[in-house]
């Protein structure tokens, strides 16, 4: 037995991904080296391996072990709410900050094809797209006056800042049936949950792509997603809680940015994991420290953490045991950014023109607010139409700007990252707004650890909003 230390690659080029799981499932068992291993499978031998023991014995993990990277093109970024929703996988999608959009890339999902609505869906999608082309010539003056030009900057590069920043507003009019392309990498286990999910849509263009998914998938891994079905729970449960969501009765005034659970010695719990970690005590004994310390004291630990920290440091695992919880409204322009975070636990409301749409203040000073506001409503107008027909296909209509309420938990070390990011100058002025707001929230209980949030400049979400908005929540009228 060659008892050398070895690291060396399986390559995907050589073995099929499910030989790859297979491979590592069976050094559980076997003395023989990895490369020894692959090279007894095939196929065939695979399949059988992971039949018995990844699906008959429920060895799941060892799925995980095979990894793919699917193409998707030209799915609606409706559609992409469904396929981005697993938290263990990696996406990189076309960008509405970068891209413009081709006045026909939009998705005519399969409820409306035939129905009676096809013809207003048409108009109303041809109308939101023209409307789209227009904002971005009448918002590029307007980019260009609003983009101080940079010390030896060249004409090209001033030109790009200045036109992003126009396509950065004119986004607002694109509606969730807009085409977008986006590459999914992902690993079996979570592949056959992705797929579980998009089979029970409610959304028929999700349910074909994710039949689509398993097929393409299926070539490379012949069984760890051929058990991937609908849910059958899901139906049921939907109608269950829909009719107890419908009992309720109430017009909600909730502030849109709104921290609803938080535990009040929550910072100290954080410090008292950081004396746990480098200590030998119990964990209470370490929480009864800190709850003794100075304000000095903590402030010293707290510095201690962060100190000669760069921008490619991470912060500690310690944090993550502080959790809050936020309720949330933001227009969906940055909730399709906000749902990135992965690590978030995050629950979306469906897509609706009921709370209302975001007015940027570039679409005023550009002089373009009344076309803009006959596109958000004319959507709403449709919308309300479709929604009594069928809510979920009806969101297909609404535009960007319109307003969507996320419920969302997350820890220190999460909101961390997730601020930083998002709260930067380049961050995109909406979801910088949500970040500003959740970090406003979260300082009381975090007076030391809120600090060492890098977030450059100390605008408030109140400047922000005058900065950026005329309006954030136009409710229009039907
Ligand atoms: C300037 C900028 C431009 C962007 N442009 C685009 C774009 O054009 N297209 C696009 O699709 N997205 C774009 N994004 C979004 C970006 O790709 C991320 O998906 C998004 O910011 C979420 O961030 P995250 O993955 O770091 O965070 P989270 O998902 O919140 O994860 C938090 C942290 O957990 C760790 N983590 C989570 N999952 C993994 C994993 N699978 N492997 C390793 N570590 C992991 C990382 O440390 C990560 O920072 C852009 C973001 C920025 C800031």
């Amino acid at each position: 037995m060659d008892l050398n230390r070895r690291v060396y690659r399986l390559s995907p080029s050589q073995f099929s991904a499910e030989t790859i799981a297979v491979t590592f499932a069976k050094t559980s068992r076997s003395p023989e080296p990895f490369d020894v291993i692959a090279a007894e499978l095939n196929d065939e031998k695979s399949a059988e391996f992971s039949e018995k023991w990844i699906v008959g014995y429920g060895h799941s993990s060892v799925a995980e072990h095979a990894v793919l990277h699917l193409a998707l093109e030209n799915v609606s970024r409706l559609a992409i709410e469904t396929i981005e929703a697993n938290r263990l996988a990696s996406y990189t999608e076309k960008s509405t900050r970068y891209q413009e959009w081709d006045p026909k890339a939009y998705v005519t999902p399969p409820e409306i094809v035939g129905s009676p609505y096809e013809g207003e869906y048409q108009a109303l999608m041809d109308k939101l797209f023209a409307i789209y082309a227009e904002a971005l010539q009448a918002l590029r003056p307007w980019g260009e006056a609003n983009t101080p030009r940079r010390e030896n900057e060249s004409e090209k590069a001033w030109s790009n800042r200045a036109r992003v920043k126009s396509v950065d507003v004119a986004r607002f009019l694109l509606p969730a049936a807009a085409m977008a392309n986006v590459g999914l990498t992902i690993n079996a286990r979570a592949l056959e949950y992705a797929i579980k999910k998009m089979l029970s849509s409610e959304l028929e263009e999700v349910r074909l792509i994710g039949a689509e998914m398993k097929t393409v998938a299926s070539q490379e891994l012949p069984t760890l997603v051929k058990y991937a079905d609908p849910i059958a729970f899901l139906p049921k449960l939907r109608e269950k809680a829909r009719d107890f969501a419908n009992q309720i009765d109430t017009i909600s005034g909730a502030p849109w940015c709104d921290l609803k659970a938080v535990d009040e010695s929550a910072e100290d719990k954080v410090l008292a994991a950081v004396l746990y970690r480098f200590g030998d005590d119990s964990y209470q004994v370490c929480l009864d420290q800190v709850l003794n310390m100075s304000q000095d004291d903590k402030q010293d630990l707290v510095d201690a953490m962060f100190a000669a920290m760069t921008d490619f440091d991470v912060p500690i695992r310690e944090l993550e045991y502080a959790d809050l919880t936020f309720s949330l409204i933001m227009d969906q322009g940055a909730y399709f950014e906000f749902k990135r975070h992965r690590m978030m636990t995050q629950t979306v409301q469906d897509l609706t023109t009921r709370l209302g749409y975001a007015l940027p203040k570039a679409v005023t000073e550009a002089g373009f607010e009344a076309r803009y506001r006959e596109a958000m409503q004319a959507a709403a107008v449709l919308y309300e139409k479709l929604a009594a027909w069928n809510p979920q296909v009806a969101s297909y209509v609404v535009p960007n700007a319109y307003n969507r309420r996320v419920l969302c938990r997350a820890n220190v070390r999460e909101l961390f990252h997730f601020i930083k990011l998002r709260c930067a100058k380049n961050a995109h002025f909406s979801i910088q707004r949500v970040g500003r707001g959740m970090l406003e929230q979260m300082r009381p209980y975090f007076p030391l650890l809120s600090r060492k949030i890098q977030v450059k400049g100390d605008t408030s979400v109140q400047d922000l909003t005058a900065e950026y908005f005329s309006e954030t929540a136009i409710i229009p009228e039907i």
